[in-house]
């Protein structure tokens, strides 16, 4: 079983893993690698999700798929100036506020990654006004260090390259960590624990644990990656925000060191319209074997993100679904931080809920 230095380690190595949405083959072959030395079989689907599997001893028991997205939030190149620049768009929910300023990696078609900075405006040529302002995207721009868009073209960067925050690892006091992208790093990193947990003990019932793709882009992989799998039920290792930093209190009870966090709703409006309620069964049982196994529980709900939870639950004839994970601040910034006991915690809570999982479950909402 992956002890705490070994999930900092493999959370470590998962954030410095370039992989935006849609460019996710370095993490998936890793991920592939990571997994597939525990499970009875693994392999990458069409849309690229890795899936691996461990055989239940009960055939008759619902079959459980744990996911966690491979994918991360960035850019992807929209123009190219004539003087070497980089225009470009976002993909996934990030603020112009965080951007200015920050290291980032250009991919080439070849798959070779610069390093490059998104420019802020010199301190000393802005007016007053400015200082205070947030500029938009359409203004912003990346400098690789090109003097012209030959220049650029000649490394193998053209319009449709990926851009990501550069790769960072901070340890902070105690058992925290921050860096860009914990999301879903974390996730990942308890499926190779789990993993390591069901290579020790065989479940009654069948196993996947899933990297999937695109969940920053369209939350939707892990509704692929169901249709392979062909899973019964799914938990989801997505942790909700924290609500214990002074920019976020009354938001929710959810703090860092607190424990696994569950989330029993989530839900996007914008233009999206889905979510998550969770499975009441699914998520008593994983309240009773939190109780029975001492390890505490946080609960969020809250409106404005959502996960792939919400279009895989429509799957097929429904698949009951469950968020939970570690929680983490800062999200979708370049410096995003949590705590590893809330970490290795998530891991021994689902393989406990794997273990209590026999043939007798009801998958019905009631
Ligand atoms: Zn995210």
């Amino acid at each position: 079983m992956l002890q705490r230095n070994e999930l900092r380690e493999k959370i470590k190595d998962y954030m410095g893993t370039i992989r935006l949405s849609g460019f996710e083959s370095r993490m998936a072959y890793k991920l592939l690698n990571d997994l597939g030395s525990y499970a009875d079989r693994a392999s990458i689907d069409r849309m690229g999700n890795v899936i691996a599997t461990f055989n239940g001893t009960d055939p008759e028991a619902p079959s459980l798929m744990i996911f966690a997205h491979m994918d991360v939030i960035g850019f992807i190149v929209s123009r190219i100036e004539p003087d070497g620049f980089l225009r470009f768009e976002r993909v996934g929910g990030i603020s112009e506020k965080i951007v200015q300023g920050i290291a980032v990696m250009v991919g080439s078609e070849s798959g070779t990654f610069y390093p490059g900075m998104i420019g802020a405006k010199a301190y000393h040529g802005q007016l007053a006004e400015e200082k205070s302002k947030v500029d938009p995207f359409s203004s912003l721009f990346i400098d690789i260090g090109a003097g012209s868009e030959r220049q650029v073209n000649e490394l193998g960067i053209y319009v449709g390259c990926p851009v990501t925050f550069a790769p960072n690892y901070v340890e902070l006091l105690g058992d925290r960590i921050a860096g860009a992208y914990i999301d879903d790093a974390a996730g990942m990193a308890n499926l190779v624990q789990i993993a390591s947990i069901l290579n020790e003990r065989r479940p009654r019932c069948s196993v996947h644990l899933v990297g999937t793709v695109m969940e920053e882009f369209n939350a939707r992989g892990a509704m692929m990656a169901a249709r392979t799998a062909n899973t019964d039920m799914a938990i989801c290792l997505l942790g909700p925000g924290a609500g214990d930093t002074p920019d976020q209190r009354g938001v929710n009870n959810v703090v860092l060191g607190g424990g696994p966090a569950v989330t029993l709703m989530n839900f996007h409006g914008k233009g999206t319209l889905n979510g998550n309620i969770a499975h009441q069964g699914m998520y008593q049982r994983l309240r009773k074997v939190a109780e029975d196994r001492g390890i505490p529980l946080q609960r969020s709900a809250a409106r404005g993100a959502l996960s792939d939870t919400a279009y895989l639950q429509l799957e097929g004839l429904g698949i009951p679904c469950l968020d939970m994970g570690t929680p983490d601040r800062y999200s979708h910034s370049p410096m995003e931080t949590c705590d590893l006991g809330d970490l290795e915690k998530v891991g021994l809570l689902v393989a406990a809920f794997i273990d209590s999982i026999d043939r007798d479950f009801n998958l019905n909402r009631y």
